[in-house]
């Protein structure tokens, strides 16, 4: 049995019940195959793949909060500091009812790739709970967030591990936790990144994710010679991401038709009307399915079904394994050019291999997402300076680091004779750099 194959049964036998992380490491080390073999004995020697996939700490602890209605509840929360060869653990935090350690190890592995494809010294890890914030009030947030930080606050710094948002994680949930560090550390540090632009934030950061799966994109189709502009885009999600990856693709001029939610869908062939969606999500608060109240031509459907509308270009920006087999056949047979995940890990294998396969470009999300972490990074960098800079610098440097780590990607993949599969790309680049810091510090 070759080396890779050892080490991905070992981590099924090792971790079992954590579907998605043994998802994420078969993705990963399938695609390594070609660099592994070149280096099977220096690696098999030096334990490395052994190494990548087992965390350097993982902290599971009791969250304990009281509720409006002054009952205590107790949630579970976790912090995996999954390698830190090229810099401090960086990666977010997610708030939902299905987070367990599966999940934040197969996101914490997700992260180590994409950190290294941006350039920027910064680990891999992620964090989180099985709290939803959906439907709870901002004081039963804040008494969760504040009971959260007081325990995470011991394993955390600014040159240690510097947590960020992800799902059900946004500006307020970062405000109550970092001034609960701030109180019980003493320090005002940039412990913390997506904080608000009085104490810290960066300008751009809120768009980052969105507006460099769009960047990632629009490089990746240029490169194989087709003009964004004009384009219908199916995007799924109404958060963050997805807001953002819509606005940035209506300025480029393609024309987004669909959005949803955990509830539903909606589709709007005019085009999403974006200042409705973030009165609705941003201000509000609300469903994707108030979104006819502002547009009452458009059209809602409960449950899923985004990806059967037909499109140019899909970009999944909800959640992990949203796009299956089924919605790839859809798809191709829609005549979709592009797939770019703005979600990790949003696709399927099985869906990914069945879009290459049919020659549709896919954008992995560890590459075409790394604008959040990267912006993030760039976060830190302003409050190590002490400084803090315009949207445009910002913008501009996010837009520098997605047409990078795309080139980085392209050209890692046509090295190992497979252009086009920026998957494979994508994984080899951000892998090679880990693996050499990795082996220059030793065991
Ligand atoms: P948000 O919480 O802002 O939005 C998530 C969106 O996805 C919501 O519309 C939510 O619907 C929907 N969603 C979440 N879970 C499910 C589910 N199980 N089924 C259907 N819909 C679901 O999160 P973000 O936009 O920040 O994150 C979206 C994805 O992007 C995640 O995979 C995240 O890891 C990834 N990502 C985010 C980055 C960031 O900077 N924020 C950076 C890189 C990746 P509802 O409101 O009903 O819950």
């Amino acid at each position: 049995m070759g080396y890779v194959d050892e080490v991905i049964e070992q981590v099924i036998a090792k971790n079992p019940g954590e579907p998605e992380f043994h998802q994420a490491v078969k993705e990963v080390l399938n695609s390594l195959r070609p660099v592994v073999d070149a280096h099977e004995e220096e690696y098999r020697r030096e334990a490395l793949l052994e190494r990548l996939v087992e965390p350097e700490r993982q902290l599971k602890f009791r969250v304990q909060w009281v509720d409006d209605q002054g009952k205590a509840q107790v949630n579970t929360g976790y912090r995996v500091q999954f390698n830190s060869a090229i810099g401090p653990f960086k990666g977010g935090l997610r708030l939902r009812d299905n987070v367990n350690l599966g999940v934040i190890k197969f996101l914490g592995f997700e992260q180590i790739f994409k950190n290294s494809l941006t350039g920027l010294p910064i680990g891999g890890g992620k964090g989180g709970s099985d709290f939803d914030p959906k439907g709870k009030s901002d004081r039963e947030i804040m008494a969760f967030c504040q009971s959260f930080m007081t325990e995470l606050c011991k394993y955390i710094g600014a040159d240690v591990d510097v947590p960020a948002g992800d799902i059900g994680v946004g500006a307020r949930e970062i405000g109550y936790m970092f001034g609960q560090y701030k109180k019980i550390k003493g320090v005002f540090e940039g412990v913390l990144t997506g904080k608000g632009l009085t104490y810290g934030g960066s300008l751009a950061r809120t768009e980052a994710t969105g507006y460099g799966l769009v960047y990632f994109l629009d490089e990746m189709l240029k490169h194989n010679g087709v003009d964004i502009k004009g384009k219908t885009v199916a995007v799924s999600g109404a958060g963050n991401v997805a807001i953002y990856a819509t606005e940035k693709a209506q300025q480029l001029g393609a024309k987004v038709v669909t959005l949803s939610d955990s509830t539903g869908w909606v589709y709007d062939p005019e085009g999403i009307d974006l200042q409705a969606v973030k009165e609705i999500k941003e201000v509000r608060r609300g469903r994707i399915k108030e979104y006819l109240n502002y547009r009452p031509n458009a059209q809602y459907t409960d449950g899923k079904g985004v990806w059967s509308v037909k499109c140019d270009i899909a970009l999944p920006c909800a959640t992990q394994n949203e796009l299956l087999l089924d919605d790839a056949k859809a798809l191709v047979a829609n005549g979709c050019i592009a797939v770019a995940e703005g979600a990790n890990m949003p696709t399927s294998i099985e869906a990914t291999e069945y879009l290459q396969q049919n020659g549709v470009l896919f954008a992995p999300g560890k590459a075409s997402n790394a604008g959040g972490v990267a912006t993030s990074a760039l976060e830190m960098t302003q409050n190590s300076e002490r400084l803090s800079w315009t949207f445009e610098e910002v913008d501009a440097k996010l837009h520098d680091i997605m047409v990078n780590i795309f080139r980085k990607s392209a050209e890692a993949a046509e090295r190992y004779g497979q252009p086009k599969n920026y998957v494979l790309g994508a994984n080899i680049a951000g892998f090679e750099k880990v693996a050499n810091a990795m082996l220059a510090q030793g065991i």
